[in-house]
């Protein structure tokens, strides 16, 4: 008897478990573009015309090698609308009983494939350098997760960047020489573009019919679509940018979304790319001396560090955490999370480029946005679905950490060793956007004062009992303690009243 064989939208590598497991002969590998998918939160146009080109290409190339593959196309009137249901209707279609699948990276579809009346096995996804257990295992025992230690587990495991039992260089982390603001004078070429063909452009009249009303701009679309196309992102990445990687990854610049970023997460995330041919990547450039230890250190750190360690909390921690909410925050998103007008001019920028391109980097995601709602006090439930939604790289295994614990520290500092809040002095620091703002980053108080320099102040007097005694914030009581008790008073009050008129929807 054949068995089905489940590919989702973001298991699109070849060397998949459940395909390994597969007999081309006999299996019928069933692939399914299904409403529920698209519409569990408002995906950004441009994230669901990349996973359905991507998978109709995939589904392509499968054939072309042999398979026969079942493949629902989102607007066929036969589908069901959801991955359970195209998996009961094709088992009945194959008469076949059991199914074969790669576990998901969600526990949604963990649970709805469990639930199914069919014999069901879901095997390991074994394209991380780490698995659930790995990180379980390392895990036990530990008072803190902190992703350094695990970073440094993972170095010794994989050998990157390793010289015998030693790191590279002396030291296992970089870090401290990757702050620097952009130059003014030096950008690196844009990443390759891919102009839709025949199959994209079908696709992506699909998603102007059908979901037109969603936050983000559909067009013009030029994300790769295949592994072909997403080796060549990484080619240019590896010879252009990861030169000046570490140096300017935090850097923000009016106007200019890519720098010196890789822009390859949406491909790792798809499976288009694996993480550990990424990193011999940088280590190769490396070793041949085409770009320096910080950069390629800084690069590794962020794969086999920061996204195999996200990946390990978010199974480690189980399904409950994205709804964690330790610092009581509980304000509604404002309506300029969604592209309406507003006067700070860092968040503008980055909400627009988001709206454009559904990528933001790191920082923006980090300390623009994220810093604003965690300083404000915003809902990390819907900070957290505004995340799912907005970036074409969001899968909640990767986003809901990242979200959840290292932005909005609603997981009481699983993640962050500290919130990540800053005032405007760091936006100033690291970007271009505080000229032309209708705020005045170096004014503290009153009505032009930056907003982040009020509301900077607002969070640690708020959260004083909870962070008074973490070490890494004493210094800034500390420091915040020794003002003038009048001045002290003037800021929060001014925060208190900006917080107000934001609510009422005054300001904006
Ligand atoms: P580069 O800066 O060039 O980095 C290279 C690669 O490292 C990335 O492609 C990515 O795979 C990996 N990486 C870097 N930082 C992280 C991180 N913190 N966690 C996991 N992987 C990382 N990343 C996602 O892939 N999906 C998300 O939904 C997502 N949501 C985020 C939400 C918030 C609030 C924050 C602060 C970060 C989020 N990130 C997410 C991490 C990071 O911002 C993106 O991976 C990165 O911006 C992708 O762009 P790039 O490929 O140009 O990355
Ligand atoms: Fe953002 Fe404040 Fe700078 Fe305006 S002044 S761009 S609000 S940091």
């Amino acid at each position: 008897k054949p068995r089905l064989i489940l590919v989702l939208g973001d298991q699109l590598s070849t060397d998949i478990s459940s395909l390994r497991m597969a007999d081309k002969e006999r299996d019928v590998v069933i692939m399914a573009e299904v409403m529920t998918e698209a519409t569990y939160v408002p995906h950004h146009p441009k994230k669901i015309a990349l996973v359905l080109a991507a998978m109709r290409r995939f589904a392509m190339a499968l054939r072309e090698d042999g398979w026969t593959v079942a493949y629902s196309r989102l607007d066929d009137e036969a589908n069901t609308g959801s991955i359970p249901g195209e998996l009961v209707r094709r088992a009945s279609e194959f008469a076949v009983e059991e199914v074969i699948a790669t576990t998901p990276g969600e526990w949604r579809l963990i649970a709805a494939l469990n639930d199914l009346p069919l014999v069901m096995r879901q095997l390991p996804d074994d394209r991380f350098v780490t698995s659930p257990k790995d990180f379980a295992d390392w895990a036990k025992g530990r008072k803190h997760l902190r992703m350094e230690w695990f970073y440094r587990d993972v170095r010794r495991k994989t050998g990157l960047l390793m010289d015998g039992n030693a790191p590279a260089g002396g030291k296992w982390n970089y870090d401290n020489q990757n702050r620097k603001p952009a130059p003014e004078d030096a950008r690196p070429p844009k990443p390759p573009g891919f102009p839709p063909d025949a199959v994209v452009a079908e696709v992506l009249d699909l998603v102007k019919d059908r979901f037109a009303g969603n936050f983000g701009q559909l067009h013009p679309f030029e994300f790769a679509t295949d592994r072909e196309q997403a080796l060549e992102v990484l080619d240019h990445f590896i010879s252009h940018t990861l030169p000046s990687f570490g140096d300017y990854q935090d850097a923000m610049v009016m106007g200019d979304p890519w720098l010196w970023h890789a822009v390859i997460s949406p491909y790792l995330n798809l499976g288009l790319l694996l993480p550990m041919e990424v990193c011999l990547r940088a280590e190769a450039a490396w070793r041949a001396g085409k770009a320096p230890l910080n950069a390629a250190e800084g690069f590794i750190r962020q794969i086999i560090g920061w996204r195999e360690y996200v990946r390990g909390i978010y199974f480690f921690e189980g399904p409950d955490y994205t709804s964690r909410n330790m610092l009581d925050h509980s304000r509604p998103l404002p309506a300029f999370f969604w592209g309406s007008e507003t006067h700070m001019h860092c968040v503008d920028e980055v909400v627009g480029q988001t709206r454009e391109h559904g990528y933001a980097h790191h920082i923006q995601r980090l300390m623009v946005i994220g810093n604003f709602a965690l300083l404000a006090g915003l809902d990390p439930g819907e900070v957290h679905e505004w995340y799912l939604s907005v970036y074409v790289d969001a899968f909640e295994w990767v986003e809901a950490p990242n979200t959840i614990g290292m932005s909005q520290y609603a997981d009481d500092g699983l993640v962050a060793s500290k919130p990540y809040v800053s005032s405007g002095n760091y936006i100033s620091k690291m970007s271009d956007y505080c000229t032309g703002c209708q705020y005045d980053v170096r004014t503290k108080t009153g009505a032009r004062a930056c907003p982040f320099n009020l509301l900077y102040w607002h969070f640690i007097e708020r959260h004083r009992d909870r962070f008074l005694n973490n070490p890494r914030m004493a210094v800034i009581y500390r420091s915040w303690d020794k003002r003038d008790v009048g001045q002290r008073k003037k800021i929060v009050d001014d925060a208190t009243d900006w917080l107000a008129r934001l609510d009422t929807g005054e300001i904006v």
